[in-house]
Formats: structure tokens, sequence, C-alpha cells
């Protein structure tokens, strides 16, 4: 008989980590067992909550909970943010931010320990290129910036560059330097690599008819050229295909890439979004990628620094629960109700306009017209599930090879491995905060959020403890404490055919003095195309409103 675990779910252990790790992992993986002394829990992103808004209840404020404001944005995830940001850089202070959780910063949460500072999500930034003046505006407000080098390029302060040595891999009972798993390739494998690599320059300096590059970020400021539009009605995997690209450790790296960006496997992404990972970072063919900006607590930093702007005016813990447009001709005019879960107590606002920062796929519960009739384009954004879990270690494990990096992967496994929070700061001995990260790319995304929630926190530990213990056998033993955050709808999954299909297009307008912002209206989940759904939403406002 399997072994029954301490856990809730109703599931063996065996049925868990072969539904995460694969059926022979799983044979081996029982006979680890789970340190006895680990704390930890499930944190963070309110599902419960969240699935209240779908039970269509009937809410209403009493009179005295009504509250005037200019625009109301909903949602403190980096989009949400950045309007914030945005109103007050124009001088404009008539709003509020109402965040459902009790943090600010949505995928780009952070924690801290005494050992040191954690990502919950996002983790790193690349350096901006100097066409995206947007975020180069908050990376100078942040002096992340130390002026520009001779091209005109920004150049960042060296201690918010990613440290070397940055990324290496675990592969058959050793680390090796790099994602690309060099050792052992064959010649075949060295030509198809650089035959992939010639692929990328070419769109790395392909420009369009009116000088836009292929791919750039933010995404609306590269080309949609039929050319380059055409490439999103195929999967990635079936580009690779058409170019006699077979080699396995190729398609490793290009599915790692999706699935590390997107959530994705590369027959489940388009082929438009995978070259936009691989050509949207380098300035030139055959340059670096640009480096990357990190923080011990990845991109809570820039959380941070934004919810710091804008704090007079966020409002933690509401959650908007029906907007109502009211203006018959549709300008301005949106009454919304918000849920504040600590007291029950329903709370009016009447705004002008809502900027609603949150997530497409709940217009059709919230948004009262949507509820009674959802347009199309909602219906066509799909999510993916991700588990994050941080790991609080009383020491590193011993490693066989290249040693500890930044971004620690295992070839062999369907996790992307972990990331040392204490990399950053130069610590190199003692104590740690791994962050693991695990995309469930499954077929149906819906049924793999049902997974993800039925998974119960002894279930999570078993699967990370078990999938790094291939790496580290001593990893249970050196945890002190996991604790597990399950994103349910944590990116947008840019398949064939979404981004230039129409429905991300159709859910960007204006509707009725609502405004929409949020990553998920560019097809891909990256902080830049938050930012600027956030900062380009905010404009609109500003421009509807009459303020320059
Ligand atoms: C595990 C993980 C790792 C990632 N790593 C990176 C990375 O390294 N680099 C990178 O650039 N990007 C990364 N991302 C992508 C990340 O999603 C974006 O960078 C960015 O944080 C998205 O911001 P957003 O504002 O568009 O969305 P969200 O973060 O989804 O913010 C939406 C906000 O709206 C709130 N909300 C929802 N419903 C309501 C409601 N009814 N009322 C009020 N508020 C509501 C939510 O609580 C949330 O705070 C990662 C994402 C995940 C999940």
């Amino acid at each position: 008989m399997p072994r029954r675990s301490a856990s809730t779910s109703g599931f063996t252990r065996r049925e868990i980590l072969a539904a995460y790790l694969g059926l022979p992992f799983a044979l081996a993986g029982c006979s680890t067992p789970s340190p006895p002394a680990l704390e930890g829990e499930i944190v963070g992103a309110s599902d419960a909550l969240g699935h209240r808004l779908r039970t269509g209840a009937s809410w209403k404020p009493t009179a005295d909970r009504w509250h005037r404001t200019g625009v109301l944005i909903v949602g403190g995830g980096i989009a949400g943010l950045a309007a914030a940001w945005r109103f007050l850089r124009a001088g404009f202070h008539d709003f509020l931010l109402i965040e459902l959780e009790t943090a600010a910063g949505g995928n780009s949460r952070y924690g801290s320990s005494p050992v040191s500072a954690f990502p919950w999500g996002a983790h790193y930034i690349a350096a901006p290129l100097q066409d995206n003046r947007l975020l180069i505006g908050l990376l100078e407000e942040m002096g992340i910036l130390e002026g520009r080098d001779r091209d005109g390029e920004p150049v960042v302060a060296e201690q918010y560059l990613c440290r070397d040595p940055q990324e290496r891999i675990f592969y058959k009972g050793r680390w090796y330097e790099g994602l690309y798993l060099h050792a052992g390739e064959s010649a075949e494998d060295r030509a198809q690599w650089q035959a992939f690599n010639k692929e990328i320059d070419h769109w790395v300096g392909w420009r369009d008819g009116r000088g836009r590059r292929a791919f750039a970020i933010p995404m609306a400021a590269g080309s949609d050229d039929a050319e380059i539009t055409a490439l999103d009605k195929i999967s990635m995997a079936e580009w690779l295909q058409q170019r006699n690209l077979t080699s396995p450790r190729l398609l490793w790296l290009v599915n790692y890439a999706c699935r590390d960006d997107y959530g994705a496997t590369l027959e489940q992404t388009s082929a438009w979004a995978a070259l936009f990972y691989f050509a949207s970072r380098l300035r030139r063919p055959r340059a670096e990628a640009q480096p990357l900006i990190t923080w011990p607590e990845g991109n809570g930093r820039l959380v941070a620094h934004l919810h710091g702007r804008v704090r007079d005016k966020v409002r933690l813990g509401l959650a908007v629960v029906d907007l109502h447009p009211t203006d018959p001709a549709g300008r301005r005019g949106v009454d919304a109700l918000a849920l504040d879960h600590a007291t029950e107590q329903v709370l009016g606002f009447r705004a002008d306009q809502v900027v609603f920062a949150a997530p497409q796929f709940l217009t059709r519960y919230v948004l009262r017209p949507y509820r009674e009739q959802p347009p199309r384009h909602v219906g066509q954004f799909e999510y993916g599930s991700w588990m994050v879990a941080n790991l609080f270690l009383r020491d590193r494990p011993p490693s066989h090879g290249f040693p500890l990096a930044w971004d620690n992967v295992i070839y062999e496994s369907p996790s992307l491995g972990y990331v040392v929070a204490t990399h950053q700061r130069g610590i190199d001995r003692g104590g740690s905060v791994f962050t693991y990260y695990y995309p469930l790319c499954d077929a149906n995304p819906r049924a793999a959020r049902t997974k993800l929630q039925g998974m119960d926190w002894q279930n999570c530990a078993d699967v990370v403890l078990a999938d790094l213990n291939r790496a580290h056998p001593d990893i249970g033993a050196l945890t002190e404490r996991l604790d597990v955050m399950r994103w349910g709808h944590a990116m947008i999954r840019p398949s064939p055919g979404f981004i230039w299909g129409g429905a991300r297009q159709a859910a960007s307008r204006p509707y009725r003095g609502i405004h929409f912002a949020h990553s998920d209206l560019s097809g891909i989940s990256l902080f830049e195309e938050a930012f600027y759904h956030g900062v380009r939403a905010a404009e609109e406002v500003l421009k509807a409103r009459g303020v320059a």
C-alpha cells in the first residue's frame, strides 16, 4: 500500500508526486520521507474571497457608507500602482486605489525574514533599452541608473545588476554553468544552436516601414506588420519544426524560456511570444542579452517604491464586487461596491471614472453589464497557475560541480528550480531563502487550477522537497520552514492566435467610463507590460478629464 501522508487533500503522496513530477519519479521520490520538524503554511492569494465575487450575491452598502472620488483604481498590482504613480506625477490627486489583498503588489509581492527579503512572484526585469522612456523614468526616480553610455543607452548601477554567477543547470548528478547545456553537445546540437541564434539575430535587426523593431518592450512600441503578426498564428513548436530545429537541448532551452516567462510549453506558446522573449532583450544582432536587474525581494523592490509614493491613496483588504456605469451617455459616472473582508462591510464609491487594473477574466463577475452579457473577448483570456514556495534554510546545501548561482535550474524537472534571495547581497555562506517556482503547464488551464487548489500544504511541501532532492539530497534536513503561494490565475497564456487575434485589443478599449489596465492586455505577463498599461490607462483618464 502506498504511504498516506498527513495530508488533508485526500491524495496519497505517490499520487501527488506522480501528478507533479511524473510517475517514475514518484516511485523513487516516495522513498525520501518528508522531514518531521518542518513548519510552514499556505500564504496569500485570497482564493476564498476571489470566489465570493462569483457568487452573484447582492451587495448593498448602507447610506452612510458611500464615498465620492474622481477616479477609482481597482487592483494594487504593478498596473494599478503605476496608474496611481502617473496620476501623482501629473499633479492629479482626486483618486483612490482599492486592493483585494492585505498587501500591495499582486504577482510581484514579497516577504521578509530575519535572513533576507524574498519574492513571492516576479523577481527581475531586464535593463531597459533607451526607447523605453517610461521605465527609465521610474528607474531614475529610484536611483537605479547612473547616466548613459556612448550609444545613449541607460547605465544601471552595478549593485542592481544580477551578480555572477547568474545561472546554472543540474544535469545527471552535476551542476553546469549557464542555462543552455553545452556539456556533451554534438556537432549537430552546436550547429542548431547557432542556427537558432541566427534566426533571433534576424528579428533583432528587423525594422518595419516605420522603423519599429519586430519585438520591443513594451510590446506596444513594436511592429504590427503582417509579417510579424503572422508569427502569432503558429506555436513555437511548429516554428521550430518548420526550420528542422530538433536538437533536444535547444528544444529544452526554448521550452524552458516559454515555461519561465509564460508558464506554458512551446506547444502552448505562440511563436510570436517565444521570439519576443529572445529578441526583445537584445540591443542589436549578436549583442549579449540586456543584463538583469534584481533585488533580494525581486520586483518587490519596485512594488515598495511605487506603493511608498502613493500609500495615502491605497485602501488594502477591499475587494471590488460590483461596477455599475451610471451615465447613459457612457462617458462618466461609475458606482463601485467593495467588500471589506475584515469587517464584512460593503462600501460604495461614486467615481467619475474607474481604472480597472485587475485581470480581465474578473470583468464578467464584477462589471454589471458584462455579468448580464459578457462580450466574446472576455472568454478568450486564459491564465496559467503557478506554485511558488519559499524555503528558509539554516545552511546552503553542498553542490557537485558549478557553484550556487542566483538562478538554479534542474534539467529533468518540470519546475523551474529556485532563485537564491541572499545572492544579490553577496552573502555566500550560512542561512538563505530559496524561492522555488513551478508553473502548471497542463493542456487545460482550468483543470490545472483545480488541481493546484486541491493541494494542501503537506502536498506542496512534498512536491517541492522531492523535486529539489534530485540535486540536494539534504535539502529536507536543511529546511527550517517552507511556505507556499498557490497563484490560481498567475499569468495570461500567450496561446497561438491570442496576441494578435483581436481579444486583447477589444478588451483594452475603455467601456462607459471604465479604463482597463493589466498586464494580460499585452498577452504576456511582464513588469514592463503591467507598468505600461497602468500609465496608459491613467493618461487616457487624464485626457478625458482635461488634465495635461
Ligand atoms: C510566479 C510568477 C513569477 C513572475 N516572475 C516575473 C519576473 O521575474 N519578471 C517579470 O517582469 N514578471 C514576472 N511575473 C509577471 C507578473 O505578473 C508581472 O510582472 C506583474 O506583476 C503583473 O502586474 P499586474 O498589475 O498586471 O497584475 P497583478 O499582479 O495580477 O495585479 C492585479 C491586482 O488586482 C487585485 N485584484 C484582483 N481582483 C480584485 C478586486 N475584485 N478588487 C480589488 N483588487 C483586486 C489583485 O489582488 C492584484 O493585486 C511573474 C508572475 C508570477 C505569477
